[in-house]
């Protein structure tokens, strides 16, 4: 899969992608991560890529021009199967369930967003979607980006040296959290591991799991049980 970045700060990709996972991904072809200046599609001497907002107000906006540009030069014809991702904190929450939607795709897009936020024509008339991370405002949409790839990324194929990492984990298989797990030592500092997990009953294990993971969700996460059991939230 081809993820495309759009961003004024290419350099800070750099360091995002350069670890574990998502490292050994690039090196293995699976993907391929593409990191484009924005400024490249500027015509001025001083490759202006942001304008003050029309009516007047704080700062500055990322102006149509150069983004729609961009992406007509990556994508020079759309296809289904390539979607284009403006992130904004007004966007639909990203979510484990579209991870996996876009895992599907073959090219992913992603505008990433600065100053003030980006002219509204970019989300009305080029963006397919306009994705949020979460309920907060950052600087601008480059990590955001780094986020959606490294969700989307370790569901491909291959990507996870053990393909059951992304089924048996949170948000997946029955949509709660994933159950708490453990590892040696048995004891630390007065804190013992929950003794079915050291008796190796397997039938055992698995029901301790699911209780477990569903009293953690209900716990942290009551609002995915009301989700799951058709309640209104
Ligand atoms: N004025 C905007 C607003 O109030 O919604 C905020 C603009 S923010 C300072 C600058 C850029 O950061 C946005 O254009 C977007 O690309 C990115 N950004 C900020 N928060 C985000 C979030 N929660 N999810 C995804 N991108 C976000």
């Amino acid at each position: 899969m081809i993820f495309h970045v759009v961003t004024i700060f290419p350099e800070f990709f750099r360091g995002p992608f350069e670890h574990g996972v998502i490292q050994r991904a690039k090196e293995a072809g699976l993907i391929e991560i593409r990191v484009q200046d924005l400024r490249i599609w500027t015509h001025d001497r001083h490759r202006t890529v942001d304008d003050r907002p029309f009516g007047g107000g704080e700062g500055m906006l990322l102006k149509a021009g150069p983004i729609f540009e961009a992406v007509e030069a990556i994508y020079p014809a759309r296809r289904e199967n390539r979607r284009v991702v403006l992130l904004s904190a007004q966007g639909k929450k990203f979510d484990q369930a579209l991870a996996r939607e876009y895992s599907g795709l073959e090219e992913l897009l992603l505008i990433c967003g600065r100053y003030e936020g980006v002219d509204e024509r970019v989300a009305q008339h080029l963006a397919d979607d306009e994705i949020s991370i979460g309920d907060y405002v950052l600087t601008g949409g480059e990590l955001a980006a780094a986020v959606v790839i490294d969700a989307v990324a370790r569901l491909l194929e291959g990507v996870l040296g053990n393909e059951n990492s992304a089924v048996a984990e949170s948000f997946s298989q029955n949509g709660l959290l994933d159950c708490p797990q453990y590892t040696r030592p048995a004891e630390f500092r007065g804190w013992k591991v929950p003794e079915v997990l050291l008796e190796g009953n397997h039938d055992a294990i698995r029901k301790w799991r699911k209780q477990a993971a569903r009293e953690k969700t209900a716990r942290l996460r009551p609002d995915l049980l009301e989700m799951r059991e058709g309640k209104p939230i």
